[in-house]
C-alpha cells in the first residue's frame, strides 16, 4: 500500500513525487511517456531553465528523484483507478495492480489541432499556440496566425508588439466581411483564402492557400482544442469545470476525498481555464503533494 500513486511524470507529477519523497512517503510515480511538450526542443518562461530542452528537464528531475528511495518510478501506463477499502486500486497496462491511500492525477492534456496537412509535423518546433512560451523567439520576424478571428485577435494583442508583421489565415471558411474589417483595424494582413497546408521551408514555414504561398518564420494556431490524456476524471465521476478541467481547491483536492489533481488537467474555479505552463504545473504538483501529506497527518 503506497501513501500516494502519482499518475503522470510531467512537471506536475515529477514535482509532486519530489515533495512526497522528501517527506519519506512511499510513492509510486507512473509514466506512459506522452508529454504535452513532447515535440518541443526548448522550453521558455521557466526561471533558471529558459531554453532548456523539456526532455533534459524531465531527465534531471528523474535523476534527482533517484536520491529518494521511497519513490518508485515505473514507465507504464495506468488504465483504471477504482475505490477500494481504505484507498484506491490502480490497474496498470502491464497487467499488475497497485494499491494506494491517495491518488494524484497529473496526466495532462493533449492538443487536437485543426486538420491542416503538415501542421501536426510542425507542432512544437515551428507551430505553436502560446505567446508566452514561443513569442520572443519570433521577435522582429514575420508570423502567420491560423484563425478563427476572435481567438486570432487575442493572439495579435499579445504578439503584435514582439513580431515584425502578422498575416492571419482563415481555417476551412473565409473570414466574414466584419471579421476582415476588425482584423484590418488591428494592422495585420488578412488572407482572403483559407490555409490549405503548411510545410517546412529551410528554417521557415511555407503556408499554402488556393492562390499562392506565403513564407513566415512560424505559425501560431488559434483554433486548437484540448482533451484529457487519460480517462480517470470520468471513471471517478469527479466534479468538472466549464473549461472541461477537473475542479480542485488550493491544495489540489478534487470532489472525491483521497483524489488530487495537478497540472494542465485541473484548476481552481476562480480561474477561467488551466494556466498551462511548466512552472505552474510544478507548483500545482507541490500543492497537491502537500495536500496528501495534510491528509496523512490529519487526526
Ligand atoms: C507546443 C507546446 C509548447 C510549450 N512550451 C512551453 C514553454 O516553453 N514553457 C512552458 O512553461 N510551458 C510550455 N508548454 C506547456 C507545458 O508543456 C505544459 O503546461 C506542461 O507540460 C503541463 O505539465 P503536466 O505535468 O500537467 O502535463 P504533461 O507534461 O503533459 O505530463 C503528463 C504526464 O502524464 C503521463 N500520462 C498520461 N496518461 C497516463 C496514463 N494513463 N498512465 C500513466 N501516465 C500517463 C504522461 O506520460 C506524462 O508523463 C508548451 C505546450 C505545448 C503544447
Amino acid at each position: 500500500m503506497y501513501d500516494a500513486i502519482v499518475i503522470g511524470a510531467g512537471p506536475a507529477g515529477l514535482q509532486a513525487a519530489l515533495t512526497l519523497g522528501r517527506m519519506h512517503r512511499p510513492t509510486l510515480l507512473l509514466d506512459s511517456g506522452e508529454y504535452r511538450n513532447g515535440t518541443v526542443r526548448h522550453m521558455h518562461n521557466v526561471v533558471a531553465n529558459d531554453g532548456t530542452p523539456p526532455a533534459e528537464f524531465r531527465a534531471t528531475a528523474r535523476e534527482q528523484l533517484a536520491e529518494y528511495s521511497v519513490v518508485e518510478i515505473r514507465d507504464v501506463g495506468a488504465q483504471t483507478v477504482t475505490r477500494s477499502d481504505g484507498g484506491f486500486v490502480v490497474q496498470l497496462a502491464d497487467g499488475e495492480t497497485a494499491e494506494t491511500r491517495h491518488v494524484i492525477l497529473a496526466t495532462g492534456v493533449a492538443d487536437d489541432l485543426p486538420a491542416i496537412p503538415g501542421l501536426q509535423e510542425l507542432w512544437g518546433t515551428k507551430a505553436f499556440s502560446c505567446p508566452f512560451c514561443d513569442g520572443h523567439e519570433h521577435a522582429g520576424r514575420s508570423i502567420g496566425i491560423l484563425g478563427p478571428a476572435p481567438r486570432a485577435e487575442h493572439l495579435i494583442g499579445l504578439l503584435g508588439r514582439i513580431v515584425a508583421d502578422i498575416t492571419v489565415f482563415p481555417v476551412d471558411q473565409p473570414f466574414t466581411d466584419d471579421e476582415v474589417r476588425t482584423l484590418d483595424a488591428l494592422g495585420v494582413r488578412v488572407s482572403a483564402e483559407p490555409v490549405l497546408s503548411v510545410a517546412p521551408q529551410d528554417d521557415d514555414v511555407r503556408i499554402t492557400t488556393a492562390t499562392g504561398a506565403h513564407t513566415v518564420a512560424g505559425v501560431f494556431v488559434a483554433s486548437g482544442t484540448m482533451r484529457h490524456r487519460a480517462p480517470f476524471a470520468d471513471q471517478l465521476g469527479l466534479q468538472m469545470l466549464p473549461s472541461g478541467s477537473i475542479e480542485i481547491d488550493d491544495f489540489g483536492r478534487t470532489s472525491m476525498p483521497g483524489v488530487f489533481a495537478a497540472g494542465d488537467l485541473a484548476h481552481r474555479a476562480s480561474l477561467p481555464g488551466p494556466m498551462a505552463s511548466v512552472l505552474l504545473a510544478a507548483a500545482a504538483g507541490q500543492l497537491a503533494a502537500v495536500g496528501v501529506i495534510q491528509s496523512l497527518t490529519a487526526g
